[in-house]
């Protein structure tokens, strides 16, 4: 479980986000949605530390950070926190120089200091589990944005995450691979990962999401079931943003 409490974060004296408050329970999708620039990608970066709110707290099942504009994190604080919030990226990020076996081994190796055969089988396993096994030694280039993106997820979960954080993950893909992706974040999420979602994807939200949390003006303005979000609000300022959307 990962709860946030008052976080807020200015840039350049810009305010971004101007106290969120937020839990997502174990084994739980919270899908973000909302407008441009209402803070969600921040929100996210914040959530593993990318960016360091100057105020408020995270808590990570029993580790909780607080955040203040003097007190400096250390920064074994930052990376084991970090390790712990796998985090998919709109571009892929991918190593360009590895096969997409690779890629999913190198963290395994380097940051958790697995052998290398143990990173293999289990880089493996996960490539399986995102339908490219028969692709783990293509490059990057040789794969479509797809198969990238699936690679990406492959690589995040194969540094066993508490929770794993997703920014518009298929905002990139041409849309005829977005469905390929969308299935493989549903997957995880039947299977139980707690994931953290920032998406225009009005579909998977309303499928997948056991919460919706909608922003905006770095706000949550309104939270709860798909049903509740979608159906039957009352939010003017949601119903704005669902007509556009739809
Ligand atoms: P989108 O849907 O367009 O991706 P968003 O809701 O994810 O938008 P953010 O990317 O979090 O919004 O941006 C929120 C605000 O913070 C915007 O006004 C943006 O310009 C500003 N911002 C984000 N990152 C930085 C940064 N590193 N430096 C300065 N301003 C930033």
């Amino acid at each position: 479980m990962i709860t946030i409490q008052g976080i807020h974060k200015q840039f350049h004296g810009l305010e971004v986000l101007k106290g969120i408050d937020l839990t997502v329970e174990k084994g739980t999708t919270a899908v973000i949605i909302g407008p441009s620039g209402s803070g969600k990608t921040t929100l996210l970066r914040c959530l593993n530390l990318l960016e360091l709110p100057e105020q408020g707290k995270i808590t990570l099942d029993k580790q909780a950070i607080e955040f203040s504009k003097t007190a400096k994190l250390k920064h074994t604080t930052i990376t084991s926190f970090r390790q712990q919030t796998g985090m998919v990226f709109q571009g892929y990020n991918l190593f360009p120089h590895l096969t997409a076996l690779e890629n999913v081994m190198e963290g395994q190796v380097i940051v958790l200091r697995r052998s290398k055969e143990e990173a293999r089988q289990k880089a493996l396993t996960l490539l399986d589990k995102v339908g490219l096994k028969d692709r783990a030694n293509m490059y990057p280039h040789q794969l479509s944005g797809g198969q990238q993106q699936r690679v990406g997820i492959a690589r995040a979960m194969a540094m066993d995450p508490k929770i794993l954080l997703f920014d518009e993950p298929t905002s990139a893909l041409d849309p005829e691979l977005v469905g390929e992706v969308l299935r493989v974040m549903k997957d995880l999420a039947m299977d139980g990962m707690t994931m953290v979602v920032v998406t225009h994807e009005m579909g998977f939200a309303r499928e997948v999401a056991d919460q919706i949390i909608f922003m905006d003006q770095g706000m949550i303005i309104e939270q709860g079931t798909p049903e509740e979000f979608f159906t039957n609000t009352t939010n003017t300022r949601t119903l704005q943003f669902l007509n556009k959307v739809n």
